[in-house]
């Protein structure tokens, strides 16, 4: 038997090698983290990649919502109010659940290629990601001045009927994007792994600069195998 560490069914804070290695062969998984803060279209702009490159889209807040709204899930009631106030969702949580939904894609489609939407959004997320789940090609930065965002999420709140798209709840999450996630993109910025996108225009012109990286990375070498 091997040692306890090294066992792939451990949950994955425990383990200490990656699941996968970054590719998109057997037992490989090809991941691009889409940060930017609420509201800066990382959504808008991961459905577009789907349709054009044949990735998977995973929500890390939809997950979330998706595990509050589970009958019986044993966190619900811890994540709708993380959620409320804008903080991050302890890490252990979010990292099964997006391990849960690379693994359920890969044996129901065989796709091995993932946009991981609104993660890693805090240091301790993106260290253990990579070092327990699979380390990413790049992270997309969609990058967006406040005022812009805040027009985006009045605007959405109207009907995203979302419990967070309201002026407390927006003005927390700002809070949180400034004070932890911007210090993860900093970190990829450091390590040259960071791509990023004006996302202040409009959704055409930010998609044709997302294109134009995904082209440039390489990625239309991707288009069409396994979707
Ligand atoms: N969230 C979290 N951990 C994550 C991603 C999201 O705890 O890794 C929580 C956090 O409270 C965040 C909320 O989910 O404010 C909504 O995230 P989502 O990505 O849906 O918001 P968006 O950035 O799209 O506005
Ligand atoms: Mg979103």
């Amino acid at each position: 038997m091997p040692p306890l560490e090294d066992n792939p069914a451990l949950p994955a804070p425990n383990r200490t090698q990656p699941l996968f290695s970054p590719g998109t062969s057997k037992d490989q998984a090809l991941v691009i983290f889409v940060l930017g803060g609420p509201g800066a279209g990382k959504g808008t702009q991961c459905a577009n990649v789907v349709r054009d490159y044949g990735f998977k889209h995973l929500s890390a807040g939809d997950l979330l919502r998706e595990e509050q709204d589970r009958p019986g899930s044993e966190f619900g009631e811890l994540i709708r109010s993380y959620i409320k106030e804008g903080q991050i969702v302890p890490m252990e949580v979010t990292i099964q659940l997006l391990e849960n939904a690379m693994n359920a894609e890969i044996s129901k489609t065989q796709n091995r290629k993932f946009l991981i939407d609104g993660f890693p959004r805090k240091m301790d997320q993106a260290l253990k990601f990579e070092e327990a789940v699979v380390p990413s090609k790049f992270t997309l930065f969609l990058d967006c001045d406040d005022q812009t965002m805040h027009e985006r999420l009045i605007d959405r709140g109207k009907t995203s009927g979302r419990a967070d798209d309201n002026e407390e709840s927006i003005k927390k999450r700002f809070r949180t994007f400034v004070e932890q996630s911007r210090p993860v993109v900093e970190h990829f910025e450091k390590e040259d792994r960071v791509v990023k996108v004006d996302a202040t225009t409009s959704k055409e012109e930010v998609y044709k600069r997302v294109q134009e990286h995904f082209e440039k990375e390489g990625l239309c070498f991707y288009y069409g195998d396994a979707k």
